[in-house]
């Protein structure tokens, strides 16, 4: 496995200078940055190890993950979205079988959405209103400035590079477009590692953080310093819950935890946040055009395509305005 293990150095800073925060069962560890606190996994998969992994990552056995566990939660968010954008065209970067777009109107909404998982695509293609093909953000080659929003849902961490990502999310919305972008709560990832509240939550022992294929975990104060970088300002924080699995029992759980985590969030104005997810509400801020000013986002391609890169699932869908 060791071929199949890369170093990488912080995504914020550049520096390595890190601490460890869980060992693997193997060369891979969870691990802090001693500069700016951002956790991520050091070694890590290569990017090949990875795109493998994410080829076959929806399967026929496992299609609840992605329908089930998280429709109450999709429905929340896509509601919030709807609260600061009633109409237009949505993206949902990795939208697995598409439950997602459930939640969206035909008659208000055109929505695209992306993923590298073949039956993923098949299942969002086929059976959703929706324009999806196979692929990474960037392969797809959306035009500049094309989307009302943006969404990326429980995915980022999975992403080898999360600001190409952003500023590629960046480029293709409008400038005022809004991006959402939904992360496991760190402090909530870090503790229901510990065996037993993984057993009571989960009816299992704990996975080693280190061993999976979650690249980063960001922080409120490292997941704004991100979302800055790639040019957003974020509006707003919500508190989500962790996905709903296991049984009665552990589902009571899960929504205690949720209520608690309102709570605190609301108590002490959003400084604290012990949420299994979180919410990320953020605003382009549109690149100065000024001359002079340099550009750190990608100028659009003049040859910028008007479809996907690579096999589309539902073909024949018209660009223009709705
Ligand atoms: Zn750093």
């Amino acid at each position: 496995m060791a071929e199949l293990l890369e170093l990488v150095p912080c995504l914020l800073c550049g520096e390595s200078r890190t601490e460890v925060v869980a060992s693997g069962s193997g060369a891979a560890q969870l691990v802090r940055c001693r500069n700016d606190g951002l956790v991520f996994l050091n070694p890590r998969p290569t990017r090949a190890a990875l795109r493998e992994f994410h080829t076959r990552f929806v399967r026929e056995n496992n299609l609840e993950l992605f329908d089930g566990y998280r429709r109450e939660i999709l429905r929340r968010e896509a509601e919030a979205v709807k609260r600061r954008v009633p109409a237009g065209k949505l993206l949902d970067v990795g939208c697995a079988t598409g439950t997602f777009f459930e939640f969206f109107s035909a008659d208000r909404w055109l929505l695209f959405g992306v993923d590298t998982s073949g039956l993923a695509v098949e299942r969002a293609g086929g059976e959703r209103p929706a324009h999806v093909c196979q692929g990474t953000l960037g392969e797809a080659q959306f035009p500049l400035q094309f989307f009302d929003v943006v969404t990326i849902l429980d995915t980022l961490y999975y992403a080898p590079d999360p600001i190409a990502e952003l500023r590629e999310s960046h480029r293709i919305l409008k400038d005022d477009g809004l991006l959402a972008v939904e992360i496991p709560g760190l402090a909530y990832t870090l503790v229901r590692a510990k065996d037993p509240l993984c057993r009571l939550l989960d009816g299992r022992a704990s996975p080693r953080l280190a061993d999976s294929c979650h690249l980063y975990q960001f922080s409120p104060s490292t997941m704004e310093r991100l979302l800055a970088r790639c040019g957003f300002r974020v509006l707003e924080r919500i508190p989500e819950q962790a996905s709903l699995r296991g049984g009665s029992l552990r589902r009571m759980v899960n929504r205690l935890h949720f209520l608690m985590a309102r709570t605190v969030d609301w108590a002490t104005l959003g400084k604290v946040s012990i949420a299994g997810k979180e919410l990320y509400l953020a605003r382009k801020v549109p690149v100065p055009q000024a001359a002079g000013v340099p550009s750190t986002f990608r100028e659009c391609a003049p040859e910028a395509r008007s479809e996907c890169s690579v096999s589309v699932a539902r073909p024949a869908i018209t660009l223009d305005e709705p």
